[in-house]
This record gives structure tokens, sequence and C-alpha cells, in this order.
């Protein structure tokens, strides 16, 4: 079968001209073909394997091309880069690869198309279509890639063992992809995985971090969750979220099994946000659990103090695998220690300065928190799950008005300290936070509007009673 029509972009054709003049044969490779025998939208980069130099047929190609692109070239890894209309090609040699224990950097030697295929990760992205002028278009297909395609199979092109060894990466990436593709992962290869599963520590955070990013960026991010506990990853990587994977039973009192319902909550999400942050914090919002879970006859099994707890976990977890220390993981601190206050809201009567509360504490935030604890409704019982959501509902309504009534998101006071300083004729010291504080009280309980003359008069009353005269 010929795929040329599928090859119409004018950077086939160019690559096509500068192999025949540089006298080397190329190939399209890996994600870009895998993404057209799918039929999945393809992605903005392609891959390129030369029979001999990428680089010289980067600089070449650029030539080819009106106004010659600049050519990023890559000397120590043997290959370049270059943008064409909104394409990033890439450029690499044809080679063969061999790799000690420690690392996952391999020893490289040039080597042929077909070496060039055994050494990528999967059937699926070891397929190739042919750039040369003889057989333009012929797809190159040493290890049966497409009926692994058409039977959704992850597989290696060579022995799974060495394959995860070598690059222990991979272990993330066929759960990811099984992910992303709804494939599955063969039963040798996912058995070789939970073999090598120690490997995954010589991978650095950073990287674990990007794959999970994908996992979780896919429409349902729990296939591969539970790929990554079932092959014993999560394990080594997550611990503590591993830990919630249990159900205890004292005198008849069970609690739910965390680990599933964060699942549950995570998938949840999904649907409703694009924000891989907002996930993370899905994740996380119960890590707290596992270690402040107690038994008492009175209230039966509690979480008490969860939350909090969570939060620092979250700090934890960040540094170890290289996450961002910025915003971001403020941002997940946030949601995990917030995490339980909607609910509370949904559970009972919705009073308004409840709400007032929490949009004070939740801040520009807010929004995320409710697409969270949303999420975060996992009850199998009817009622329950239809009042919470109802009550959520009313939640978001009361959070609108509330915020065009009493601006408190990004709460400023209405009285600053050097004016109640002035009023009062005071140094700075104690009266001054409390009067702060009881003006940031009045508001948020509805007592007075978050207005300058209401917080004035309201401010002269209160240090009245605290025995302080008003200077004129
Ligand atoms: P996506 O862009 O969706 O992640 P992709 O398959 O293009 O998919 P890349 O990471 O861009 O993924 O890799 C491009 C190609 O390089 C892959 O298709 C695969 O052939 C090869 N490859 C990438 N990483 C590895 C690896 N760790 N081991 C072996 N081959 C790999």
């Amino acid at each position: 079968m010929n795929y040329k029509q599928h090859l119409d972009h004018k950077i086939f054709e160019i690559v096509s001209k500068a192999a025949a003049e540089l006298q080397l044969e190329c190939y399209v490779i890996g994600g870009y073909v895998r993404d057209i025998l799918l039929e999945r939208n393809h992605k903005k980069d392609i891959d390129i394997v030369a029979v001999g130099s990428g680089i010289d047929l980067a600089l070449k190609v650029s030539e080819l091309i009106p106004n010659n692109p600049k050519v990023q070239v890559f000397k120590n890894y043997g290959t370049a880069m270059l943008r064409y209309k909104d394409m990033d090609i890439e450029f690499v040699g044809a080679r063969k690869e061999s790799y000690n224990r420690d690392s996952r950097k391999p020893i490289v030697e040039n080597g042929s198309l077909k070496d060039d295929q055994e050494r990528r990760d999967f059937t699926i992205n070891a397929l190739a279509f042919s750039l040369n002028k003889t057989n333009f278009g012929e797809l190159l297909d040493p290890f049966n890639g497409v009926v692994d395609l058409k039977n959704k199979i992850i597989r290696t092109p060579l022995d799974s063992d060495i394959t995860y060894s070598d690059d222990p990466l991979r272990m993330l990436r066929a759960i990811r992809f099984a992910t992303q593709l709804h494939f599955e992962i063969e039963k040798e290869s996912l058995e070789a995985i939970s073999r090598n599963k120690e490997r995954i520590k010589i991978i650095s955070g950073e990287r674990i971090v990007e794959e999970f990013n994908k996992i979780l960026s896919t429409e349902k991010p729990s296939i591969g969750f539970l790929l990554l506990h079932q092959t014993g990853l999560l394990d080594l990587i997550l611990p503590e979220l591993t830990a919630l994977n249990s159900v205890e039973e004292v005198e008849g009192h069970t609690h739910k099994n965390n680990f599933y319902h964060t699942l549950e909550v995570v998938d949840n999400i999904c649907p409703n946000t694009e924000d891989v942050w907002l996930r993370w914090a899905a994740l996380l919002h119960d890590i707290g659990k596992a270690p402040t879970k107690r038994f008492n006859k009175k209230q039966g099994w509690t979480f008490h103090g969860h939350e909090f707890l969570g939060g620092k976990m979250v700090k934890r977890i960040f540094e170890r695998l290289h996450m961002p220390l910025n915003q971001k993981l403020k941002f997940v601190q946030k949601m995990v220690t917030m995490s339980s206050r909607p609910i509370v809201l949904a559970q009972d009567i919705v009073t308004d300065s409840a709400v007032r509360r929490l949009v004070f504490d939740a801040g520009e935030d807010v929004e995320s928190l409710m697409t969270l604890c949303e999420a975060d409704i996992t009850t199998k019982n009817p009622k329950k799950f239809s009042k919470y959501h109802n009550n959520f509902k009313i939640v978001r309504q009361k959070i609108v008005e509330v915020e065009e009534r009493d601006h408190v998101r990004n709460f400023q006071p209405p009285i600053t300290g050097e004016e109640i300083m002035s009023l009062f004729g005071l140094q700075p010291g104690r009266e001054i936070g409390t009067l702060k504080e009881a003006v940031k009280e009045a508001i948020l309980e509805g007592e007075i509007p978050n207005e300058y003359e209401e917080a004035l008069a309201f401010v002269i009353q209160k240090a009245k009673k605290m025995g302080l005269q008003k200077v004129d």
C-alpha cells in the first residue's frame, strides 16, 4: 500500500529533493506516521530520519526553502531542527544504540533504517514512510506496527525487558500511550514493566512529571493511574497516593477506598478543565487522609486535619519530583487545603456569609475550587448526589451575587491602618489590627457592606467600645 496522498505537505517534497541531491535515503518516522494511520489529528512536529547525516540534510532542506529558515543544530545529539510554516521538523541520522546500566543515555553509532526502527520504543512508533524518489510514500513496517495499531496494542519491537531496562522512561511512555490512545499494553510487555519497575529510579523527576502531565491531560487519566498502580510504578513515584488504597473495618464501620475515589475525582474533573494543575490538585486532594486516619467509637473513622497536612505533603512531592515551586505549587496547595470547604456548604443551608468567607479565602481561585469540589462528589446515592450538586449550583449563584455586592474576591480593607491611626491619634500597635480585623469580620458576616462610609461608622463605634476617642 502506498501512502503518498498523506504526504502532500510541501515539506515532504522539499525533503525528498534535498535527500536526492545529497544522495541519501530518508524517511518520516514515529508519531507523525502513527497518527496519520490512526486518522488522529496529527501534530505539528515531524521526525525525519536520514541514512547519513541528519544535520547535512537539514541544512540542505533550508537551502531549498525560500528565505532559508534558521537551522538549529544539536551537534552532541547529531540532530537538527527547523521551522517551516507552522511545523517543527526534526532531522536525525539513522542510528544503532546500546546502553549502559546506570544511564538512559545510549552509546550511539551510525546505522541503517532498520537499526533506527529497532531503537524505537514501540512498534506503533517505529513506522516509517519513505521519502525517496524510488518508493515515495511506501510504508516500512518491520515489526507489524500496523497490525498493532489495528488491534490497539502497545508492544516493543525487541525484547521488552531489555527495552524497558535500557530506558525506563519507556515504561511511563507505554502507559501514557495506552491512556491517550485507549490501547492495551501487551501482556508480556506489561509484565516486563512490573519486573523492571525499580529502574524508574534513574529517571529524573522532570521527565516523570512530563509523562504524568500527559496522562493527566487525557480524557480519562484513571486508565493510566490504574496501570501505574498495577505495575508497581505508582508506589515508587507517588507512595502517598497508593497509601490511600485501603479499606479498614472496625466494629462494623468502614470508610471508602480513597485511592479509587481519588481516581474518580480526577476523571470527573477532566472534561471540565484544561488546567493540568487543577488535575494535579484532584490527584493529591486526599493524600493527607492516610496519615490522619483514626478510629473512635463516637465518630467512627475520622481524617481530622487531612487538608492541612495534605497541603504540606504537596510541597514535599513537588520538591521531590522537581516540579515548579512557584505559584503552581501555591495553587495546588491552596486547592488541597481548601478542598473540603465547599462540601460543608453543599451539605448545609447555604448562607451568604459562608459564601463570602469562601470567596474571601479562595480569592481568584474560587471557581477552580468549585470545579474540584463538584468533581469530588462521587456518592453513589442518587438523592445525595443531586442534593449536593443542587447546593453547589446555589453556591455558584451566590458567589456571583455576593461578589457583585461586596467585592471580597480581592479584598482590600475599605479603611486602611493609617486612616485608623490618624482617626484616633494612635501609634502603630495592637488596636489597629483589632479594628481592621473587626471591619473585615463585619463585612464577611454581612453586618455592613464593603463600603467606605459604613466601614467608617462601624470603626468609630467599635473604637468607642474599646475606649478610644476620635481626634478632631
Ligand atoms: P507525542 O508527540 O504524542 O508524544 P511521539 O511518538 O511523536 O508522540 P516523541 O516523544 O515526540 O513522541 O518521540 C518521537 C519518536 O521518537 C517516537 O515516536 C519514537 O519513535 C521515538 N522515541 C521517543 N522517545 C523514545 C524513547 N524513550 N525510546 C525509544 N524511542 C523513543
